[in-house]
């Protein structure tokens, strides 16, 4: 749902015109220092970026999903790691707190994320525990008005940055429904944080170990103040999140179909440009028609989410969709710019090994095939 389309039509402009003149000039120094420039997130900040699926009332932009996916699409355009700046604080550091938080903790987390003020954070996979998250282990104990958490948080993205954690621990018996979600401030006694994790790709954006050694927190970290909610808290925030990160895998494979026509206009092999040879033109064809299949598959979705449907089985159709895509996408744009896509002169190189984690965070392709084939055979 759209509510005003010259706002988004102006927004979106806004954000195409931002990631062109800001965020690709950036990506070469991002890959080498392994940073984003202050100053990018600071006028991220300036622009609103951090606070787009915020509901207005907290100081967020309120986006609709089918805007919010729109604004994905965008930001997709370019490296991952500008996205991943800011999509905690949309999407899995935030969401826990807007769909099943207190008045309070709305009031006191949203405003602050919304601004960039503060960078939430999620924090479900451990050592032993990804895919079966419902078989955590970090155990949190009653104690008095506290709760004592102990246990280690894996690959947490944005933990070096966070101020504030949606965290996964077990109160009760094993499964889903011993699991309760809490809000753990970074600065918590008792929290520490391991060293930085040493990635394939997306630089720029770090994930680290976030370790629990008696680390107190008051019983009002409790998301939504009931027990024995926090798997189903992260289940919907994952099912939301499914379809922000499908946009920005198509937002990246169109950005790697435009370097990979305009490279094939210019290198001249046999006499001609590449792109006039029919094997080539036939890889463009092939990433061009699945980039519109993962747009098209995006926007329905979100129209669907913003229809009051249940897209369980979309979302995890478009998110299992859309990360393969992609990365069949960025193999063939490599292929296209022959031993050129394998050099860091190119985009397309840091782009293929960026787009892989889309395959494995926020539930690997295999548990979307799980989750799409549970849907099917449910009734
Ligand atoms: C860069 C990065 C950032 C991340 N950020 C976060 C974050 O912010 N917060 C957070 O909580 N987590 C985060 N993660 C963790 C991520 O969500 C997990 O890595 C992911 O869910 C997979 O879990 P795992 O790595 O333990 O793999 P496993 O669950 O051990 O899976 C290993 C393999 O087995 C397959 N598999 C598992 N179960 C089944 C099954 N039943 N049937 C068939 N195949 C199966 C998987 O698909 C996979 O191929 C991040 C990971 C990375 C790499």
């Amino acid at each position: 749902m759209i509510r005003d389309q010259g706002v988004l039509d102006s927004l979106q402009d806004t954000v195409r015109r931002f990631v062109r003149a800001r965020l690709i000039p950036a990506e070469a120094q991002v890959e080498t220092d392994n940073a984003i420039p202050p100053e990018l997130v600071a006028e991220m900040r300036a622009l609103g970026l951090f606070g787009l699926s915020i509901p207005e009332e907290f100081g967020g932009l309120g986006l609709t999903m089918e805007e919010e996916v729109t604004i994905a699409l965008e930001l997709g355009y370019t490296s991952p790691a500008f996205r991943s700046v800011i999509g905690t604080n949309n999407g899995i550091g935030s969401q826990g707190i807007i769909v099943d938080g207190t008045p309070a903790q709305k009031a006191y987390w949203l405003p602050r994320m919304a601004k960039g003020e503060v960078i939430g954070s999620f924090a479900l996979t451990e050592p032993d525990v990804g895919s079966d998250a419902g078989s955590i282990r970090t155990g949190a104990i009653r104690d008095g008005d506290q709760y004592l958490i102990n246990g280690t948080k894996r690959y947490i993205t944005n933990a070096p940055v966070a101020d504030v954690f949606t965290l996964m621990a077990r109160t009760g018996g094993p499964g889903p429904g011993g699991v309760t979600a809490f809000l753990v401030p970074r600065n918590s006694p008792g929290l520490s944080l391991g060293p930085v994790d040493k990635k394939m790709g997306q630089r720029g954006t770090r994930t680290c170990d976030v370790i629990l050694e008696n680390c107190r927190v008051p019983a009002e970290a409790v998301i939504g103040g009931v027990e024995g909610q926090g798997f189903k808290t992260a289940m919907k925030v994952l099912n939301r999140g499914r379809l922000h990160i499908a946009a920005v895998c198509v937002g990246a494979a169109q950005r790697l179909c435009d370097e990979s026509v305009a490279f094939a206009r210019n290198r001249v092999q046999f006499g001609k440009p590449i792109a006039e040879h029919q094997l080539i033109q036939a890889m463009l064809a092939d990433s061009a028609t699945e980039t519109f299949a993962g747009r098209c598959m995006v926007i329905e979705a979100a129209r669907r989410f913003d229809d009051g449907k249940r897209i369980v089985q979309e979302a995890a159709c478009a998110k299992l969709f859309c990360s393969e895509m992609v990365g069949r996408v960025a193999d063939r744009a490599v292929q296209i710019h022959g031993g050129a896509g394998y050099m860091q002169d190119y985009a397309v190189e840091h782009f293929y090994r960026d787009v892989r984690l889309f395959r494995l965070y926020e539930g690997t392709s295999q548990i979307q095939q799980i989750i799409i084939a549970r849907e099917l055979t449910a009734n």
